[in-house]
């Protein structure tokens, strides 16, 4: 048995959460499940949700941005949870003191879920739209794409060539079948070009080759011109230019690959060659007692297809939270995060459904109840925090 958890604080341990999104709330869920006696924190910006997966919906006015934020002061109510609204900017060496801008704050046991960050180094970037910063960019969109009488939309993503697994493909599809089913539905389509771009011959391997075989054949079928297999360059007002040569564009739609928060650059915790924080199949921090990390702020050992996902997030968090639990208990935290990876292509109208994990591969062709899946798992999976 080793020392009572609570050396930082005396008294009751401190739990401190760094991040109100998907992969901090799962933690919270699950240490109240598990009915640790702990005081929790969670410092971020701001007490609201945005449902992030339900963006690719703004376009086609499916959903209005009010309808994907979700408060959280009743939640963490009802889940004893403290909420300090500031932002983390630094770490003390040993984990325990966590600087933010209202002020240095302690803890016994510390999750980092402060997310990902978009690479915004490509020249020129200024002149895309970045559909998943949030519901303004995703609005944008919306607006840009109404106003257009004719022209291209070009969309298309990007990676981190220090972290492969660093990409965020999967929305894109999305937006881009979600305006061809849009621009037809308002018999537009004619009049607006489709230009689907990336750096890779066969985009969106790490959802398995079946489903690129997949999305490939869903464009061709959709006449969805493409430029793939070229080095991105720079993008100027109206056009991308790639190695590989250059197309007009009027609209573009583009996401960069992640990498880790910024504040990490103020701190001394391991980093993983793409930027994030190092992590161990446990969730811990190497090197670091009582330190860890779940979601797109962590890089983690695992197959080469593993997704920087909510799913994936919500699965290392629980892990995290219970090996939390086990170390107040005294005993160490040995819990392995499950690799999994579940994703609805969304076209609107239907979607394609892949999973993964270590024992199966499954691409199921796209079909219209999978749209309604979609739909009803984003209520369901929101019941937990419109605790109203
Ligand atoms: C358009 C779109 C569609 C998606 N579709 C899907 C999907 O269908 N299925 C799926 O599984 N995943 C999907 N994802 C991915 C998913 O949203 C992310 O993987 C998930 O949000 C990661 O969760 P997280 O908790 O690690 O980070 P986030 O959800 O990004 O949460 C980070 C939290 O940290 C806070 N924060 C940031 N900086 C600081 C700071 N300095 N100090 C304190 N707090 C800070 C933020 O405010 C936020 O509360 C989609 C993403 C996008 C953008």
């Amino acid at each position: 048995m080793s020392q009572p958890l609570n050396a930082a604080t005396g008294g009751k341990p401190q739990i401190v959460i760094l991040g109100a999104g998907f992969a901090a709330l799962t933690a919270i869920r699950e240490l109240r499940r598990l009915q640790v006696q702990a005081d929790i924190t969670v410092i971020a910006p701001t007490d609201t949700l945005v449902y992030l997966p339900s963006l690719i919906w703004i376009p086609a006015g499916l959903r209005r941005g009010e309808d994907l934020k979700v408060p959280l002061a009743d939640f963490f109510a009802k889940h004893q949870v403290r909420h300090i609204q500031a932002r983390v900017d630094g770490l003390s060496t040993d984990g325990r003191t966590v600087e933010t801008t209202a002020g240095p704050v302690v803890n016994d046991l510390l999750l980092i879920a402060s997310g990902g960050r978009y690479i915004r180094k490509l020249p020129g970037i200024e002149n895309a739209l970045i559909p998943c910063e949030g519901i303004a960019s995703a609005e944008a969109i919306r607006d840009r794409l109404a106003a257009m009488e004719r022209g291209t939309v070009a969309i298309g993503f990007g990676g981190n060539p220090k972290e492969p697994t660093a990409v965020r493909g999967g929305p894109m599809f999305e937006f881009l079948f979600g305006a061809d089913t849009l621009l037809r539905r308002q018999k537009r389509r004619d009049k607006i070009d489709l230009v689907f771009f990336n750096p890779s011959p066969r985009p969106g391997q790490r959802l398995g080759p079946k489903a690129v075989d997949g999305l490939l054949k869903q464009m061709r079928k959709r006449d969805i011109k493409t430029h793939l297999g070229h080095k991105l360059v720079r993008f100027e007002p109206d056009k991308v230019i790639t190695e590989g040569g250059e197309f007009p564009a009027d609209l573009i739609l583009f996401m960069p690959g992640l990498t880790g928060p910024a504040w990490l650059d103020q701190t001394e915790l391991p980093r993983s060659p793409g930027g994030f924080v190092q992590a161990t199949a446990t969730c811990a921090v190497p090197g670091l007692k009582h330190v860890y990390v779940a979601g797109d702020a962590g890089s983690f050992p695992g197959p080469d297809w593993m997704p920087k996902q909510a799913h994936q997030a919500d699965l290392q968090a629980q892990t995290a939270a219970q090996n939390m639990a086990e170390e107040l208990k005294g005993q160490p935290g040995l819990r392995h995060f499950k690799p999994e990876l579940i994703c609805i292509v969304d076209t609107l109208d239907a979607g394609m459904l892949v999973f993964r994990n270590n024992k199966r591969s499954v691409t199921l062709p796209r079909m219209g109840p999978f749209h309604t899946m979609k739909r009803m798992f984003e209520q369901h999976y929101l019941k937990a925090y419109r605790t109203r």
